[in-house]
């Protein structure tokens, strides 16, 4: 899938050799179980995303990175899940799994809040002061970037069902929420510290490094949080509440 990927545009070469290296840990040490969720998330993402620059190509210059993902890009949304595969098979707990499709649920609804949100011109606004900004601006929310969010993390939660060795609705529930929580903290972290360039030719206000054809300068934000930092940490945040809500309710 890696090498087809790489020809259809999905994945760059770095992308590629990432997205290897990482199916096949979470296939050796996960199986069916633990492969399933990642390859949902992976497969359905990218289609949407091809979809997506098909209808609505210019929102496109905003972001960082185009639907073609990198290596850090695939270590920002499937790292997490690396790491964990590997401390379930030293330790194997049923918490784990929680915690993997968890994180998986946040970047995939992050994921489809962009991809869903963009697919045509939408009014969006500032998550933390509600003023419009640009389409595709990080932090900026929509009601169809939301729905997008929903579909996302529900995709997830149901991807994990048939392995849940308690209530399914609970476990549907908990990851839907886990999942949504992280999207929130992503659009956060993308108001307030993620860092934004400015395009010296467009005075456009960009994550990419390059914008119209020239380096764009550093505007605001911390220079180290660019859009992968603040998606592995929205996994993180979603694999968190579930610990959280562990330590409460005991699944
Ligand atoms: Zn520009």
């Amino acid at each position: 899938m890696a090498v087809i990927s790489y020809f259809i545009k999905f994945l760059s070469k770095s992308g590629a050799v990432a997205t290897f290296i990482l199916a096949a840990l979470i296939f050796t040490l996960g199986g069916i179980k633990w492969s399933v969720p990642i390859l949902t998330f992976f497969i359905l993402s990218s289609l949407l995303s091809k979809l997506r620059k098909r209808k609505n190509a210019d929102v496109d210059t905003y972001f960082e990175k185009s639907g073609v993902r990198d290596h850090m890009q695939v270590l920002a949304n499937g790292g997490l899940g690396g790491v964990l595969v590997v401390i379930n098979w030293i330790y194997p707990d049923e918490i784990f799994f929680l915690l993997y499709t968890a994180g998986l649920a946040s970047v995939c609804a992050d994921t489809w809040a962009t991809e869903i949100g963009t697919w045509k011109k939408t009014a969006t606004y500032n998550i933390l002061n509600l003023k419009p900004v640009i389409q595709g601006a990080s932090g900026g929310v929509s009601w169809l970037g939301t729905g997008g969010a929903l579909a996302g993390s529900l995709a997830i939660a149901f991807s994990g069902i048939l392995w849940v060795e308690f209530s399914y609705i609970l476990y549907v529930i908990l990851i839907f929420l886990a999942g949504l929580a992280g999207c929130f903290v992503d659009s956060v972290l993308g108001a307030s510290v993620q860092r934004q360039n400015k395009c010296s030719i467009c005075a456009g206000i960009t994550e990419r490094r390059i914008h119209c054809g020239l380096p764009a300068e550093y505007y605001k934000g911390i220079k180290l949080i660019n859009n992968d930092v603040v998606n592995f940490l929205a996994g993180m945040s979603g694999a968190f509440l579930i610990l959280i809500l562990n330590s409460i309710i005991k699944f």
